[in-house]
Parts: structure tokens; sequence; C-alpha cells
């Protein structure tokens, strides 16, 4: 039988729970434990898909498909597992399905109710998962922070669990900020405290507590903790705030987190090893050179819209010893003044997805940019789709080219939707989810980077390109390098006489790893670091020049 981790959060929301829960999930890995982990999220969308970028951030995709919260993909990449979608659950699902069985009659004219019947659904999605993944230990995160209405359901249900399993097989670690005072230089434990009570308050009682703080915390500190909220002084487990997520898991082991745990769920004493995490966060440490890299896209202002791009293109330069520095072009900028002076010193632009007409012809000058200074480009899904638009426009001649997302009576639809989508747009129901075959042309820029001809990888987009100007753009140069086996849908495009434009219809950053970047991301800044741009000092020769 699995056993269960449920990580809360307290005092404010954004603590860093998601990547405690991430960490505590490497520690675990690191002992040869199997472990899943899923997010339970108490909004009543039945998922993130449909939320806006700026509410949300992210929406990360699963192989199978599923829409999810952006935390999954920090578990997928610090435990370099690859979940699915029952480990994405949100109020929305959980009241669907409950209302659907009351519908159904299963509950034979009873009164329905959060406690028990809402609370029975959410343990059976976390039994469910335990089933499905044997994992030797569930690691179950409760979005929002305690004492918020909405996950007061969730709440209850794992308290349930410890008599539902047994007091040895469920512990719970509640993640909490410590404020500091400037007045006093004081790191301050009372809204801890108090956070700890409201947990108390509706029966849980945690076994360890995660400190958050921005400043050093003291054993005098660490002790009042354990004190007033009744865990054992090694329970109390600080964690600073650290200039890179990846060392989270080294301080979290440091502080005797793994051991902690393994001993209070007697998993038995297995040794950790972490020699890749270190050998990663030494060379993050390590000062590098770094890459420019502009990306052009609509949701800048809010970075965790491009969470997994950003966690890729980290990897990708890490890969090759180089550092990153990431220019966020908001693509409108680039439409109202045609100022390129942020591209001028660009070594690679990237066009990530992104939906809606907002921001689309300053995309599509990024492309024009990229292709005619000969700059890397890489372009994600929609950044695909504004290669092909851009690419048309040249080759016809002609401003028209569009995607019929943009406009809809465009003479060119080189973007379009698929017959048999056409009439059934109903946001939401049309979607191509979730991995995908796709199969690559040999000698291509994208089949060198995979190293082999049939790769899978996660979509979320509508919109297809349209195979009617396959061959006009296909003869202007455009190389068609990744299709599906059935060779009807273009998965990757590139363009011939150019050093590396290329782009795919899905996904590439959601199966980037730290360690293991995606080949294309990889590829992208193997060509990019070596661009000298405006402002870049050229390597000194080694001999002079005769
Ligand atoms: N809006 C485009 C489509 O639906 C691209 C989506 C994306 O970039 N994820 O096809």
């Amino acid at each position: 039988m699995s056993k269960y981790i449920f990580v809360t959060g307290g005092v404010v929301s954004s603590v860093g729970k998601g990547i405690t829960a991430a960490s505590i999930g490497t520690l675990l890995k690191s002992r040869q434990i199997a472990v899943s982990v899923q997010k339970l999220d108490p909004y009543l969308n039945v998922d993130p898909g449909t939320m806006s970028p700026y509410q949300h951030g992210e929406v990360f995709v699963t192989q199978d498909g599923a829409e999810t919260d952006l935390d999954l993909g920090n578990y997928e990449r610090f435990i370099d597992i690859n979940l699915t979608g029952e480990s994405s659950v949100t109020s929305g699902q959980i009241y669907s399905a409950v209302i659907a069985k009351e519908r159904r009659g299963d509950f034979l004219g009873g009164t329905i109710q959060v406690v028990p019947h809402v609370t029975t659904e959410i343990k059976e999605r976390f039994k469910q998962l335990a089933e499905k993944s044997k994992a030797e230990v569930v690691i179950i995160e409760v979005g929002g922070t305690v004492g918020d209405i909405e996950g007061q359901p969730f709440l209850e249900a794992i308290r349930q669990m410890r008599n539902d399993v047994g007091r040895d097989n469920v512990l719970y670690v509640h993640v909490t900020l410590l404020p500091h005072l400037n007045s006093t230089q004081e790191v301050k434990t009372k809204p801890t405290q108090h956070s700890v009570n409201e947990l108390r308050r509706i029966g849980i009682q945690p076994d360890i507590i995660v400190c958050r703080s921005d400043y050093p915390i003291s054993q005098e500190i660490r002790n009042k903790i354990s004190l007033f909220c009744d865990v054992g002084r090694t329970a109390v487990i600080p964690l600073p705030t650290v200039s890179t997520i990846y060392e989270v898991p080294l301080l979290l082991e440091e502080e005797g987190l793994g051991q902690l745990i393994v001993d209070k769920l007697g998993l038995g004493t297995r040794q950790s090893d972490l020699r890749q995490w270190q050998e990663l966060v030494n060379l993050i440490k390590t000062p590098r050179e770094p890459v420019n890299i502009a990306l052009v896209g609509k949701y800048v202002e809010l970075k965790d819209a491009y969470f997994s791009v950003r966690e890729a293109l980290r990897h990708a330069v890490l890969y090759h010893g180089k550092d990153i520095k990431l220019n966020w072009v908001p693509s409108e900028t680039l439409e109202t003044n045609g100022d390129y002076s942020v591209l001028r010193s660009a070594q690679g632009i990237l066009v990530p997805g992104g939906f809606g007409i907002r921001g689309i012809e300053g995309m599509i000058k990024a492309a024009t940019y990229a292709r005619e200074n000969n700059i890397p480009y890489l372009g994600l899904c929609l950044g695909m789709q504004i290669m092909v638009i851009e690419f048309a426009r040249y080759v016809l001649g002609s401003n028209k080219p569009n995607s019929t997302e943009f406009d809809a009576n465009t003479p060119y639809p080189v973007i379009d939707l698929l017959p048999e989508q056409k009439g059934k747009v109903a946001k939401g129901g049309t979607m191509r989810l979730g991995n995908y075959p796709c199969q690559l042309v040999d000698g291509s820029h994208a089949a060198i980077a995979y190293g082999q001809s049939l790769v899978y990888e996660r979509h979320r987009h509508r919109y297809e390109f349209n195979n009617k100007y396959r061959d006009k753009l296909g003869k202007a140069g455009m190389v068609f390098s990744g299709l599906s086996p059935d060779g009807r849908l273009v998965e990757v495009c590139e363009l011939a006489n150019h050093p590396w434009m290329v782009s795919s219809q899905f996904h590439p950053e959601f199966t980037s790893r730290p360690g293991h970047p995606n080949p294309l991301f990889r590829d992208f800044i193997g060509v990019a670091k070596d661009i000298l741009r405006e402002g870049a000092q050229p390597p000194l020769p080694l001999s002079p020049p005769d």
C-alpha cells in the first residue's frame, strides 16, 4: 500500500509549496523510492485550460493530454517522471463528478453533502493515483493557503486519510513564510503559529514545518516554532531563498528532511544519491558567458506564463556550459514602434505558444528579422504558425497569408482548421492535446537534434499547417522535417537556406529536464551561442592576422 505525504501552505500564497513538494520527490527518488505526485487545485474550473495565462501562468500539458497547473511541470523536472491527468485534481472536477453521480441516481435518494460525498470523491482520486502509479509514496500538494474557503473540502479529505490508511502511512508537511521586520531586524514566527493553529482547528497537526524566509533562521527561531507549533526540533526545516530552484532539494537534504521523512514513514534506511543535483547546482553557480535570447511573446509581463520555456532554455544553456540572458519582448511593441534594437543584440529569437490575435504581427516581424538576418529561430506551436505565415507572405509577395484564427477571410489560409474540425470550434472541444508521434526527415536539423527518426512530443493547439501550401512553400525552401506518420500533419518545419530556423507544432519545452535538455532547445542554443551580435566582442585571434 502506498504512503502519503500531504503538503499544505500557510501565511501567503506563492510561498514555494510546489517546489518543496517537487523537492521532496527528488529526495525520495534519490533513495530509490518510487514516487508519484498530485496537485489539488481548489478553483472551480475543471482544468486551467480555459484560464488566461495572466491568471494562472502556464498551462502544463501531460503526455496523455491533460491541461494542468504549472506545478506539474516542476514535479516532472525535479523527479524526472512523466505524470498523467490523474496528477491534477481540481474542485471543478470533483464537484462535476459528484453532481453527475447524483444525477445518475448513484446515491439512492441520499442528501449529497461536502462531507462525506465530496471528501470521498477527493480521497478516491488519491487512491486511484496510488494504485495506478504503484508508487511507494504519493506526494499530494494542496493548492492555495490554509484558511481559504475553497480549500476546506481538500483539507478535510486529507485529514480523514490519517484514519483511513493509518497514522504511520501519512505525513503532513506545512510550508510557511517567516516574514522579516526591518525595523527590529527580526524574523517573525507569529503568522506561522496562526497558520498551524488554523490547520489544527480542522484536525491536522503538521509533522514537519518547512519555513521559507529571505533571511537566515536562527536555532532560537527554530526552537520557538518547535515549541509553539508542537513539532520536533529537527522537524522545523528552514528554507532560505536561493538563486536557483534546483538548489532546493540539496538544502532540504542538508537539513535532514529526506532522512526525517524516511524515518517517520518507516521507509527503512536507504542512502540518498544526489550527486547529479550537486553537479547541476555547481554548474549553475559557476559564472558562465551568457547567450542572448529574445523571447517574443504576448504574455511576457508574467514570466510564469512561459515557465517551462524558460526552464528548457536554462537546461539548454547549461548543457553548453553557458548562461542565459533572456530578453522578454512584448510582441506588440514591435508592431507599434517598429524598434528592432532589442532584436539586434539577440543571438537567437524564440516565439512561444499563444492564443488570439493580439501581438501576432509583431511576432511575424520578429520571424522576418530572424529569416533575413540569419538569426537562429525556434518557434513553439504558435511560433511555428508564425514562421509559416511569415514565409508564405515572403514567398507569395503578399501580406495577406494568415491563420484563420486571426483572419477568417484570408485568401491564403496557410494555417487552418482541418476539414473535420470545421463546424465544431466550440472552444475546448477541438484541441489536439498530449503526445503524438512525429516522423523526422533524415538529415534535417530536427532529425539531427533528436538523433532518431520517430519522436513523441506534447501538443496543445487547434490549428494546423494547411497542406494546400506544402508544395509552394516547399519549393521556396521550407522543409517539412517532421510529419505525422501518415504524412498528413506538419509537426516540424525549417528553412533550408538559413543556419537554424526550426519550429514545431508541438511544445518541446514540456519534455525538457535539467541534465537532459530537449534536443530542439539544445541545438537552438548550440547554434545561437556562436552568433556574434551587436555589442558582443569577437573572440581574440589566436595569432596575428597575416
Ligand atoms: N493558437 C494556436 C492554435 O490553437 C497555437 C496554440 C499554441 O501555441 N499553443 O493552433
